[in-house]
């Protein structure tokens, strides 16, 4: 996963816009791969980090059919305490 301050991105694919292309596995075999069945796109993972971020983003731009996407997640595990009341 790939953070930018708080913000995270990840990767998702739409399988029923997969043609199997392969075009994503080609340009970033360490976050996609095709299943054996139909060639259809198969996440490895769906958090990005920063060396595979660039290159799935890429794949995301080269998909022909528009099947993969790049989300903003909002995922924060760092919990902020908010006081309105003053603390005695
Ligand atoms: S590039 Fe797009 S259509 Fe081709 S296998 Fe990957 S997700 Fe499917």
């Amino acid at each position: 996963m790939v953070s930018a301050g708080r913000r995270t991105v990840r990767v998702t694919a739409d399988l029923d816009r997969c043609i199997g292309s392969g075009q994503c596995v080609l340009t970033e075999p360490r976050v996609f791969d095709q299943n054996d069945h139909d060639g259809r796109v198969v996440l490895l993972t769906d958090d990005l980090d920063a060396e595979t971020a660039p290159t799935a983003s890429l794949a995301v731009e080269t998909c022909p059919v528009q099947a993969l996407s790049v989300v903003p997640t909002n995922e924060d595990t760092t919990y902020t305490r908010r006081t309105t009341e003053r603390e005695s």
